[in-house]
Formats: C-alpha cells, structure tokens, sequence
C-alpha cells in the first residue's frame, strides 16, 4: 500500500473503500531461508533489515495471532537512550539514532515525539546516581542535563513537590528522548518487510521445533511443517515456551506488566515523566490521554490481564507524584507479557545449536530497542557474527557472571 495526495484524495470521495491492505496475506511456502517467530515490534524489524540491508527476502514472520498483537501494541511507548553501563549504552543510542530518521527511512508516520524524559529524584543519594549516570552518558556523546528543583518546577509545575516523604529534588533530562506510536511502528516495518518479498504469517502458531542431525530444519505449527535454513526466535514473553521446543532453558521468566489510559484532556503533560520514589512513568498522547504505567505484577503469567492490587499501586504511585491526576478518570486498562532476564538486560545472540538464533529479555525496555534490535539481530542472522554495538548482550554472560545490571538489583528479573 503506498500513499499519495491522488489516493487520499481519490478515496476521500470514494468512502475510503478502495484501500488495498497494508500487506499480503500469503499462504507459507514449504521452505524459507530464514524463519523468524513472532510478530512484534522485533521480529518485523527483523524482518525488514534482514531483507533491506542484507538482501535476504525468503524469509517468512509466524505470528500466532495477528501482527503487534503482543507487547509492541501494547507498551506505554517511551523510547529513550538514557543508559550507563557498557553493554546497554551503545546498543540503546544506535537505537534512538534509528528513531530519529525511522519515518523517513519506512516512509510511514510513527508519530516519532522527541519530546524529552525526565527521570526524577527525591533524595542526595539518587541525585549522585543521576548524575553518575548523566555523565557517564555525555561521556559517550548522549545529551543529558542535570536539574534542580526550581528547573524541574519551570517546567512541570504541577507535580507535588513537597511530599512529605518523596520531595522533588530535580530531575535528570534526555531532550531526545519521547515517544512513538507503538502499533504503527509495527504497521511501518511489515509493510516495509512485505514489500521486499518478506511473508508475513499471521494466526500461525509455532508448536514444535523440529531437529535433524543437532541442527533445526524447520518448525511445525497450526498451518502445518514449514522448513528453513535458519530459525530466529523473537517471542518476547512466550521466549521461555518456544525455547523449550528446542531444548533451550533461558534465563528468562514472564511476567505481566500493566497499562493504562484516561480519557482526553486538555494539553497538560509535554514531557514524559518518572517517579524516582517508586516505578512510575506518565506521557500523554497526541488524543489527550494520559498513558501511564509502573510495577510488574510480581508472579509468573502468560495472561495478557493484570490485577487490582497492581491498579491500586499504580494510581497511588501516580498520585503522589501528581496530586490532579485523582480527578482524571481511566477509561482503559490492559497488560502485557514481559521477559525479564536475570539481570534486566536483553540477549541477542546465536544459541548451542547452530542455526537457531536468539532475541528475547527485553524486560520494561524493549519498545525503544525495536529498531536496534532488529538491526542487530538481522546482522547476527545474516553474518554469524553479532553486531558491534550488541557485541556484549550474549546469553553465555549469565554463566560467566558478566551480568549487565542496569538496575543493581541481582538475579531477580521480578524487581528490574
Ligand atoms: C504495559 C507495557 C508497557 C511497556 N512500556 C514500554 C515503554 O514505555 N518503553 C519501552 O521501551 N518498552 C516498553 N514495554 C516493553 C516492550 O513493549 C517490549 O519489550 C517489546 O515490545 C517486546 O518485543 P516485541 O515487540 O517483539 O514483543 P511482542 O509484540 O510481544 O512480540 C512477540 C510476538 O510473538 C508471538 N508469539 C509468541 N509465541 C509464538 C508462537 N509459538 N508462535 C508464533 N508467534 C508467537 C506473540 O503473539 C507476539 O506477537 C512495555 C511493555 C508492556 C506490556
């Protein structure tokens, strides 16, 4: 589907009926080059890099149920770079590189908002923290500014800054940090992928994974055997399901994460925002509703749905940081299935098995890995050899104790 002024304008009287779809719906072939699984934000970029930068377009993407219907169509969709340890931080600003010229390069409107993070603090301990992390980011050429209170003020007044226990100390900014809208990033890179001969498969649920020899040679799903060359897994939270059909035990759990939006108001929140006394994030969206979201739901689940005890966390996180949020009224709700990893950071990485490819632990964080992700694991793919910038997130850190550990909370993925 390409767009042009005579086609808007053509369907415009014409009760848009004339729009043909956005991709093909093809029946699987016997026999792909590469099979990727899952058809979220990662699996689709992959997709798309593997067939625009690497040539290779016998490719198929099996998704069980239809596209972006997993966690890239239903994450609070802040992208950011804002990292300091070595292995995330290259890796997160290749990624907020790609953002920027992500609508130019699929030619599709992500509604890409750099409209700035600001992550706040609430005591001196987390100030020397921000700040380490600051610096360390302009160390490595990110932007990132240090605020004080009476900044933070300027520009959020309506945040409670006197809280009895959580007072507002300031805040740590990334200008180009914002927003993006989930589901399209996923509509911009099938379409891409379709329209360089990738098939895009969906309500095709991968059940087995079959092996010949130490080597897979193709998996088996609802729509019957499909054979390839190589198989990339990028299930996100079903990684742990889909690797036991080859024997893989990852260190990965899943676990439901929760979202939430209120009716439209008026213009109020510009910047995305976070509570450093707890684990909350708020934006708004371009519809004037805000998007906000905070904890896990602390056990194990497949159930795209969360609980109460997480909703009434969440609104009171939400409402000390912001006392006028009590007079917003929520109108939707939903959860989503993360896989944490031990230490909260992602694996992009080749497994035991030669032809069988990993991309999963994407925790909280793996909406603005999306481009980043699928660029590198398209190059792992392709060349065997993993990306420079991905060159530390392998799954054999977890055995040799290089744990990448973003938030210093050790091996449990319940509290990163
Ligand atoms: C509520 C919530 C808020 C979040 N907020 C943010 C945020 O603000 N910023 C951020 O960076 N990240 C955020 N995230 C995380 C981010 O959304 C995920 O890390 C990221 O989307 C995961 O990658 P994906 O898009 O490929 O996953 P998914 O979209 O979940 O894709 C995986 C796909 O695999 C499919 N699949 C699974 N098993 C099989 C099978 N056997 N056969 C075929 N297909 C299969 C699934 O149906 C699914 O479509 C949030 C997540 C949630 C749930």
């Amino acid at each position: 589907m390409r767009y042009s002024a005579f086609s808007i304008l053509k369907n415009a009287f014409s009760g848009n009926r004339d729009w043909a779809p956005m991709w093909r719906e093809p029946q699987p072939k016997p026999h792909y080059d590469v099979i990727i699984v899952g058809g979220g934000g990662h699996g689709l970029a992959t997709a798309y890099y593997l067939a625009k930068e690497h040539g290779i377009t016998n490719v198929a993407v099996l998704e069980k149920s239809y596209l972006g219907s997993g966690n890239v169509g239903r994450n609070t969709t802040i992208v950011r770079s804002n990292y300091m340890l070595e292995g995330n931080e290259p890796f997160y600003e290749l990624s907020m590189k790609l953002w920027e010229g992500l609508e130019q390069d699929f030619n599709y409107n992500a509604m890409m908002s750099q409209r700035g993070i600001i992550n706040l603090f609430h005591s001196d301990g987390q100030r020397d923290a921000y700040a380490r992390r600051g610096n360390s980011m302009r160390m490595h050429g990110i932007e990132a500014e240090l605020l004080d209170r009476e900044q933070v003020k300027k520009m959020i007044p309506y945040l409670n800054y006197d809280h009895a226990r959580f007072p507002v100390l300031g805040g740590l900014l990334q200008r180009r940090a914002g927003t993006a809208r989930h589901d399209a990033v996923a509509w911009g890179y099938g379409r891409g992928a379709d329209q360089r001969g990738v098939d895009l498969i969906q309500q095709c649920e991968v059940t087995g994974i079959r092996r010949e020899n130490g080597i897979v040679t193709g998996v088996e799903t609802t729509k019957g055997f499909i054979g390839c060359n190589k198989l990339a897994l990028a299930a996100a939270g079903n990684t742990s399901t889909v690797g036991r059909m080859a024997d893989l035990q990852l260190p990965i759990e899943s676990h439901v994460l929760q979202a939430f939006v209120t009716e439209g108001i008026k213009p109020a929140i510009d910047n995305v925002i976070t509570y450093g006394a707890g684990h909350f994030y708020i934006s708004q969206s371009d519809k004037g509703g805000l998007v906000f979201g905070a904890n896990l739901d602390y056990y194990s689940s497949y159930a795209q749905r969360g609980n109460l005890e997480t909703v009434e966390h969440t609104i009171e996180e939400g409402v000390s940081m912001i006392p006028g949020l009590s007079r917003v009224r929520v109108l939707r709700a939903w959860g989503g299935v993360m896989d944490m990893s031990m230490d909260g950071s992602p694996i992009i990485d080749r497994t035991a098995i030669d032809n069988l490819y990993l991309n999963c632990g994407w925790c909280y964080g793996g909406f603005k890995a999306t481009p980043a992700s699928g660029f590198c694991f398209a190059h792992l793919i392709a060349r065997n050899e993993p990306h420079q910038v991905a060159r530390l997130l392998r799954l054999d850190r977890f055995r040799r104790g290089f744990a990448i550990d973003e938030g210093g909370k050790g091996p449990q993925p319940n509290l990163h």
